[in-house]
């Protein structure tokens, strides 16, 4: 069954553009999720599409006013599960994206853009908010882009044979630590060989050296990530 993943933004070029690709459009092709958007300013209060305005009590910056988004949301079938993407959010994580893509309900992205989404809107109609990190974005775009590529992911049958999200860095795979380092051709690149086990194609050598490396790795850059 094909899941819609809805994005409502003033920008929905930004996600259209970024879903012709990838994971994105493997997703749409293989009818396992459909990324879509909408366009804020389609529901907008007036005749030239305002959003926004300015903020009650004072101060910088426009404010996302909760009717374009109740009636953006209104448009989208079914039942969604609504998450704001938010510098005040949970931190996104692998974990976050496993949970998500597990579920069957549609999920919808709500952007934020300006100073912010009205407080109201938020406590009667999104379900969950995550960041992608402490900083500020100047709009929910890129943090929904990447929310919805990590849930992809782990959609089965998104992606090939070879590549599987439970391999890769903070996966059971990698014991919730990093991903051991990867080589290619050429063998031998400014002076700097490839390790020789990769070499030698003793496949059990092979593995229990990427295992090594991969603790190694994660002991030395992400220490937080130890013993899971
Ligand atoms: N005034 C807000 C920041 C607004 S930035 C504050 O000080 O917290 C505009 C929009 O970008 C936000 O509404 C949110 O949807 C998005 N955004 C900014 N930073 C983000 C982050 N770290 N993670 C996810 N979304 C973010």
């Amino acid at each position: 069954m094909m899941r819609p993943l809805t994005v409502l933004t003033v920008h929905p070029e930004f996600i259209l553009a970024y879903a012709k690709f990838g994971v994105f459009k493997a997703a749409r092709e293989r009818k396992l999720a459909e990324v879509t958007a909408l366009n804020l300013r389609d529901f907008a209060v007036d005749k030239h599409g305002s959003v926004d305005d300015r903020p009650f009590g004072g101060g910088d910056g426009m404010v996302m006013r909760p009717e374009p988004l109740t009636a953006a949301l209104a448009a989208v079938s079914g039942e969604p599960r609504v998450i704001y993407t938010s510098p005040a959010g949970k931190p996104w994580t692998h974990a976050e994206a496993e949970r998500l893509a597990a579920g069957k309900e549609p999920l919808v992205f709500v952007c934020g853009r300006f100073a912010g989404v009205d407080q109201r809107f938020l406590d009667k109609k999104v379900h969950e908010q995550y960041s992608l990190g402490d900083f500020v974005l100047s709009g929910g775009e890129l943090a929904a882009l990447a929310m919805i590529d990590s849930i992809l992911r782990f959609v089965p049958g998104v992606l090939g044979h070879q590549e599987s999200a439970l391999k890769d860095s903070f996966a059971d795979g990698c014991a919730g630590g990093l991903e051991h380092p990867l080589y290619t051709r050429p063998p031998e690149w400014e002076g700097m060989k490839v390790p020789e086990v990769l070499m030698g194609g003793d496949h059990e050598k092979i593995a229990a050296w990427r295992r090594e490396e991969a603790k190694r790795r994660t002991a030395e850059l992400r220490p937080d990530l130890m013993k899971r």
